[in-house]
């Protein structure tokens, strides 16, 4: 079984899949069997695999400068490049672009970037963060801390309590809502919730509030309508800035070019990007700020001699000229254009399966969505533990196609942007079969 500790695996690894190749929207094994991508690896190829452009970027970029730093000052032309054209898309005021490698290191670069500011600003006690339940942040101490899931914090003695993660709601109503509670009533009871928070700990000691627009591993929560236009409202009220972690709502995945967009948030004052920045061809993230904030850091910085943040691999020129023809390509193509029809499509070929007798809950926004399976289908019950997700997840993989089980029994879908219509039909189709599969297994065992 090797060597190797396998990252968010039971450690007990009893089964592997050895992953040999990809071309297009498909992996093949290393006995030639062929997958769809069902969740662009991690939420994160868009273009697909062995995309020619992005192979030539890559060797051409090595072999021109594989490596420079971005310390003292030092810079290259493609990772101004990069930052000019990153900064013009994202719809943050002046925005200012700090790289790091991954999603967790770009989040923990904002959890310090907001207490320098801070400070800088005199308010060295408005430092904590309010994070939701059911969130993902990622898994380095400060991210995992943020993160709402307590697989990430069991035996981790996590979450750590000097970060000052506050927890609220999350805007989950097939699961969150009470008996008869209407989706509005419940919007204003988790915005009330929200409030309350607020004024117990007081808006003061509080820095920002962070949010996924859509979640992808807990679940692919979608909030009801108007429930970002009142959080916003409240963070406005108290002086809380809003910080969008869109490490996968990023880039076109949600039918428009942000998740912010998708889901009416308006210029948030902070952005977590990284997955589809390169469509996961190098490793690269990006925490985006707004202009004031950078410039407020700017003279402590000057007086300490050094803002002392900064990864090896911060700005990367392999990594940043990937990116940058990502992005050249994401524009050029019209690859979000062509991912709002399509996620039309897989949206409406998703909810077919709304009257499947396993299915509880369709729930999606452009091309990521996700079917979660219920044991009482009247009154959404689950099923205990993960069992039957995982039952799914390798039907799927029988059939020939990748997904994951996310929050227990839920089947998520997030392929390559460039899918065509073609392989969304036989994504559902597989999807069927993977369903009826399932059906008979929760029969047999009693189950349902
Ligand atoms: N934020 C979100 C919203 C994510 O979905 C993820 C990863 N799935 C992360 C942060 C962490 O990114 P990484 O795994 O690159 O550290």
């Amino acid at each position: 079984m090797s060597n190797i500790i396998y990252p968010t695996t039971n450690l007990k690894v009893t089964e592997t899949l050895t992953i040999e190749r990809g071309d297009g929207a498909y992996v093949y094994d290393s006995e030639g069997n062929q997958y769809l991508e069902g969740l662009a690896g991690l939420w994160c190829t868009s273009l697909g695999y062995n995309n020619r452009e992005l192979i030539d970027t890559t060797a051409e970029q090595m072999g021109k400068l594989s490596y420079s730093h971005m310390f003292g000052g030092k810079t290259h032309q493609v990772g101004i490049d990069l930052s000019e054209k990153l900064t013009a898309m994202v719809p943050v005021e002046n925005a200012k672009v700090f790289f790091g490698n991954s999603g967790s290191d770009a989040n923990d670069t904002h959890v310090k970037m907001l207490r320098y500011y801070f400070n800088a600003i005199g308010k060295p006690e408005k430092f904590k963060i309010i994070a939701r339940e059911r969130s993902y942040h990622g898994v380095t101490v400060a991210s995992a801390s943020l993160t709402g899931l307590p697989p990430n914090h069991t035996n981790f003695d996590l979450p750590f309590n000097a970060l000052g993660v506050l927890r609220t709601d999350a805007p989950h109503y097939f699961h969150g809502a009470l008996p008869g509670e209407t989706e509005e009533q419940f919007v204003d009871r988790i915005v009330n919730n929200l409030e309350q928070l607020i004024l117990k700990e007081g808006a003061d000691t509080i820095a920002a509030f962070i949010a996924e627009p859509i979640t992808g591993a807990s679940g692919v929560i979608v909030p009801p309508k108007g429930y970002y236009q009142k959080v916003q409202a409240i963070l406005n009220k108290y002086d809380i800035l809003f910080w969008a972690d869109e490490v996968i709502t990023g880039f076109g995945r949600t039918g428009n070019d942000f998740g912010c967009t998708t889901m009416g948030i308006e210029s948030p004052a902070l952005m977590t990007l990284a997955k589809q920045l390169s469509s996961a061809y190098m490793p690269i993230s990006a925490s985006v700020i707004r202009g004031d904030i950078y410039e407020a850091m700017i003279e402590p910085s000057a007086k300490v001699g050094v803002f002392g943040h900064g990864y090896t691999y911060s700005g990367h020129p392999v990594a940043a000229a990937v990116a940058l023809k990502t992005l050249e390509i994401y524009e050029r193509d019209n690859i979000f254009g062509h991912a709002a029809t399509l996620g039309e499509y897989m949206q409406k070929r998703l909810h077919e399966f709304e009257d499947h007798p396993l299915v509880g809950e369709v729930r999606g926004e452009g091309m990521i969505g996700a079917v979660e399976m219920v044991s009482d289908k009247r009154s959404g019950a689950g099923f205990e533990g993960g069992a039957v997700g995982t039952f799914a997840m390798q039907s799927c993989q029988k059939h020939g196609m990748i997904t994951r089980a996310v929050a227990g029994n839920s089947l998520a879908f997030c392929p390559p942007l460039i899918v065509t219509e073609a392989q969304v039909d036989e994504m559902i189709e597989k999807l069927g079969k993977a369903l009826d599969e399932t059906l008979d297994f929760v029969t047999r065992e009693g189950l349902i």
